[in-house]
Order: C-alpha cells, then sequence, then structure tokens
C-alpha cells in the first residue's frame, strides 16, 4: 500500500487521503482514509437551556467520530423524551382542544432534507422526519399520514399528554376563555439544534409542539425548511425559536444563511433577521423570535427580539448557556 494522492476537502482545511493497494483476491482497490478535523473543531448549538442536556448527548456522538446527523436526531431525541419539558415531544402543551401536535425537520450537508408536521402520539418526531428523508422521495410528511408512516417504520403509538399539561391546558381554557397566550421565555424552548462534526460536516434540525393552546391544525415554522432550519455545507447554518408565524413570513432561517454566504457574520446575520422581523409586524407586542447560527468556520451568532432568549453551547471542553444579545426588553 502506498499514499498516492491528497485531496483537500471542507471549510476547515481537513486533508483526506486517498491509499491505493489491493483487495483480498488481489484486485486493485482505493481506499479512502477519513478526513477528520481536529477534535476541537467539533461543537454544538442549541436554543434554550434544555439544549444543555441535548449538547451533552450531541457531544458524545461528535466525539466518536460520529455524524452531526446522529448528533442532531440523538441530542433532540433527549428533549423530546423529556416530560418535564412542555414545549417538545412527551409533556409538550396541546393545541387548544387538547391534542398534542408536533412538528419537526432535519437537514444535512448534502441538502437532504426531511420534515413532518401536525403528528400526533409520536414520541420523537425528529427520528421520524429523519425517516421521511432517507425512506421517502418526498420532505414533509403531515398529521395521519405521518403517523401512519412512524408506526410502520418501527415508532409506537404514545400518548403525549401528561397529566400536568393536561391540567395547565384545563386551567388555561377556565382563566383565558381561549385566548392565546404569548410566545414567550416562560412558555416556550423549542429546540434547534446545529452540529458540527469531525469531518467539518454540519447538519440542523428542530422539534416542537409548537404555540401553546394554537388552534387546532396550525403549523409553525419549525417544521418548513428555510424557515424552522436551514443549512447549506459551504456556508453554514442557522435555526429559529419563538413566534413561527413571524419567522416563516421572512424564511427566517434561510436568510440568515444567504446573509452568511454573503460575508455577514453569524451574529449580525441574526440581527438583521431580527430585523426583518420588526419591518414586516406591524404589532411586535408578545412577539418573541430568536436565532442562532454558525458558518462553516465554526463562528457562531445569536439575536433575539426580546430579552429573554438564551442558548446552550458545548464543545469538547466546555458548556454554557449563553444569553443571546436582543432588541428590546420583555415587559411583562
Ligand atoms: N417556533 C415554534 C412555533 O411557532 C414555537 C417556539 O419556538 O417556541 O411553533
Amino acid at each position: 500500500m502506498k499514499r498516492r494522492d491528497f485531496v483537500k476537502i471542507g471549510g476547515l482545511g481537513a486533508t483526506a487521503i486517498i491509499i491505493e493497494g489491493c483487495n483480498a483476491s488481489g484486485k486493485p482497490e482505493k481506499k479512502e482514509i477519513l478526513p477528520l478535523v481536529d477534535l476541537n473543531e467539533t461543537k454544538v448549538i442549541s436554543t434554550w437551556s434544555s439544549g444543555l442536556k441535548a449538547n451533552k448527548t450531541a457531544i458524545k456522538i461528535l466525539k466518536n467520530n460520529g455524524s452531526a446527523l446522529d448528533a442532531i436526531e440523538k441530542g433532540l431525541n433527549v428533549v423530546e423524551s423529556d416530560p418535564e419539558n412542555t414545549s417538545v415531544g412527551v409533556g409538550g402543551l396541546p393545541d387548544a382542544n387538547g391534542n398534542v401536535t408536533l412538528d419537526a425537520c432535519i437537514m444535512d450537508h448534502n441538502f437532504n432534507c426531511g420534515s413532518v408536521s401536525y403528528i400526533k402520539n409520536i414520541e420523537n418526531p425528529i427520528s421520524v422526519a429523519r425517516k421521511v428523508m432517507e425512506e421517502t422521495p418526498h420532505i414533509m410528511l403531515s398529521g395521519k399520514g405521518a403517523y401512519e408512516f412512524a408506526l410502520k417504520n418501527g415508532f409506537s403509538h404514545k400518548n403525549l399528554l401528561t397529566e400536568s399539561s393536561k391540567k395547565s391546558w384545563e386551567d388555561w381554557k377556565k382563566e383565558n376563555n381561549y385566548k392565546l397566550p404569548a410566545i414567550n421565555h416562560e412558555n416556550h424552548d423549542t429546540i434547534a439544534m446545529i452540529a458540527m462534526d469531525r469531518k467539518g460536516n454540519m447538519a440542523t434540525g428542530c422539534t416542537t409542539s409548537g404555540w401553546a393552546y394554537k388552534m387546532e391544525g396550525r403549523v409553525g415554522d419549525s417544521p418548513i425548511i428555510g424557515s424552522g432550519v436551514y443549512l447549506d455545507n459551504e456556508v453554514g447554518a442557522a435555526c429559529a425559536t419563538g413566534l413561527g408565524e413571524a419567522i416563516i413570513k421572512i424564511c427566517g432561517s434561510h436568510a440568515i444563511v444567504e446573509l452568511m454566504r454573503n460575508g455577514v457574520s453569524p451574529q449580525q446575520a441574526c440581527k438583521i433577521a431580527v430585523e426583518r422581523i420588526k419591518k414586516s409586524n406591524k404589532d411586535l407586542k408578545d412577539l418573541q423570535v430568536g436565532f442562532i447560527a454558525m458558518n462553516k468556520k465554526g463562528e457562531i451568532g445569536s439575536y433575539s427580539l426580546y430579552s429573554g432568549f438564551n442558548y446552550a453551547y458545548q464543545d469538547i471542553q466546555r458548556s454554557k448557556l449563553i444569553d443571546s444579545q436582543y432588541d428590546l426588553d420583555w415587559e411583562n
């Protein structure tokens, strides 16, 4: 066996080594040796404090040379399966009629993406979204079709409405006469995540039960590629949390990636997206949105309209919760 060729890949300067030799039956064979980037370059960020424990699972996968895609899926599963989190998966607050309906999407470094919306009774929608991406010619499955696809693919039916979320919903009905609550840091911690693996590949995903007590049938930004998340592996990734209706209007995550493509830093790109949200909505009262972004160099940014948004950062050495920069002080 001899080293023959060197191919430059990725934005982090990793080098793939192609080795030419012979296989067991004497036929010529080329082998590509894993082009690993420095372990210190792998990292993961995710929205809100629940991201801290999701990141822990994700970084373990990345440390062991796992893919960013696996890190995203398994990291997000942690929060989906946590009944204490009332914005994601099991324990998510239901819609106005008491149904827990979930939205999720995932995207890899080759523009592959998968999504489920308005799915009920399935604990891990991000994993179903990945299956949609990998096993079907489609990108989005919704409602009953998404649920049945999940069952056919080995997921089990589960009641996602915990006693405590049911009680919150009943109290809300009594006290608020069906008035929608604001999306703020008290009732929302939808998780959206971006990871960079040792091949220098990125992936992103998000998962949510959406706006608490929403109208039945409502779908937010979280399952919509370009709004809830977006990734171009040559440029970087962005994802969103907050009022989905406002994020969809400006294709928030896609807008941030396009800004980064044009040389804008992740931080500034998130800020510009928030400015667009300010411009495109007359009434900013109760309109919280937050974005996080990472570019191909591993630089990170975040910005929210109101105070109160934070995100979790994790690399192989550090785990921290970082307060996002923001535009306005939350007054409630
Ligand atoms: N973006 C989600 C939605 O609108 C909610 C959230 O992130 O808090 O469904």
